[in-house]
């Protein structure tokens, strides 16, 4: 690894695991971080989960888990170029949608609303709860028994109430303290890579048009530029390029503004990084007015798009459906999810917890799977 900044987060210092373990002998503790997850079974179902488009709409548009690697290569040039800790910001960024729902947003909102007299259902929260308890695949710990580090970075946000059960890794939301450069960064690495990409599927779906795009400054510039530069240039490659610049632009952005800072503040360690009262990986105020024009472009034309608004109700009344279905009926559910609602019905001692036990269950299935289920469930003409 690179040269790290006094101020990146690194094992020397890292807060550690709550389980102990043996050092490894070939490896850092966040590329085994890395490791642990991408060989979970949650990573691999990020595979067949909605970014914008319902996986069966079409094999060329994102998912989650092309996502998160957008946002991991994304992360490590910033992390790079700013000497921080790339290991730990790939870790993060491969993590950090491991606990969303099938269908996207929708998915969410109409989980959310089901476990409304429960706790709710937060995917950040969720994401959190996979690597730390849903995840069973040591001898010696439940979930993935994450570095301090990693599980800061992906618990994003958080309620003051949600913090207060959470120990250590929620204690700053009531200390009101940041996490560190790395964790900061993936968030902004995370939606570099949404608005970049939504704007090349939305494109590729025929739900948005160059032209409109051209009135939103990030896209209209460069799109500018480029056909001044290759006027003859078939559309498509014309695209590539304007995205492939907006990112450039972004990161660009992002690595010079945040370098300025860091520099001004001149932290000697992750500490004081986490004790600053502002987040110090930041854009300029210029571009994040334009990455705010682009966010209020994409929710009015695409996200709140027709096509892509009918699928989020159909999903909606999935989520519902099973969700109601297995809390009247346990039997519904498979041996291995009805052992852990019985036991966190136990532990709730209420409905409570057969409804985490259900929102787990849902939360985990991939879009497709969930439309399988509904089927079965709620459809008498399915027989298997
Ligand atoms: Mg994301």
């Amino acid at each position: 690894m690179h040269d790290l900044a006094p101020y990146a987060a690194s094992q020397q210092v890292s807060r550690g695991r709550v389980y102990k373990e043996p050092v490894a002998v070939y490896r850092d503790e966040y590329q085994r971080d890395r490791d642990r997850i991408i060989h979970s079974a949650a990573f691999r179902r990020l595979e067949y989960k909605t970014q914008v488009f319902v996986n069966h709409e079409g094999d060329m548009f994102r998912t989650r888990l092309t996502h998160s690697i957008e946002v991991a290569q994304i992360g490590r040039t910033i992390a790079r170029a700013l000497r921080l800790n790339e290991d730990l910001t790939e870790a993060v960024a491969l993590a950090h949608d491991l606990g969303h729902t099938p269908f996207g947003h929708s998915g969410q909102d109409a989980l959310n609303e089901c476990m409304s007299n429960f706790g709710g259902f937060e995917h950040n929260l969720q994401s959190l709860r996979v690597v730390d308890v849903l995840e069973e695949r040591y001898p010696e710990f439940p979930g993935l028994n994450l570095t301090f580090e990693t599980r800061e970075g992906i618990l994003k946000h958080c309620s003051l109430q949600d913090a207060s059960k959470l120990g250590e890794v929620g204690r700053r939301f009531i200390d009101q303290q940041q996490p560190g450069l790395e964790a900061q960064l993936c968030n902004l690495a995370d939606e570099i890579a949404y608005n970049n990409h939504d704007v090349d599927d939305g494109l590729r779906a025929r739900l948005l048009n160059v032209e409109q795009l051209c009135e939103v400054p990030l896209f209209g510039e460069q799109y500018a530029e480029v056909v001044k530069c290759w006027p003859d240039l078939p559309k498509r490659r014309v695209i590539h390029e304007v995205i492939r610049r907006m990112i450039n632009q972004q990161v660009t952005d992002l690595i010079e503004i945040t370098r300025k800072g860091v520099e001004a503040f001149d932290a000697p360690n992750i500490d004081a990084v986490r004790a600053a009262g502002k987040p110090l990986v930041t854009f300029s105020g210029d571009m994040r007015e334009m990455q705010l024009e682009l966010k209020r472009f994409l929710r009015k034309h695409l996200y709140r798009h027709r096509h892509v608004h009918r699928m989020a109700v159909k999903a909606q009344a999935i989520i519902r459906t099973l969700f109601d279905a297995f809390m009247r009926d346990v039997d519904l559910l498979p041996a291995a999810v009805r052992i852990s609602t019985r036991r966190l019905e136990r532990e709730a001692g209420d409905e409570a917890g057969r409804a985490r036990a259900v929102a787990d269950y849902i939360a985990g299935m991939t879009d497709r799977y969930a439309m399988l289920e509904y089927g079965r469930i709620a459809d008498p003409t399915t027989v298997i």
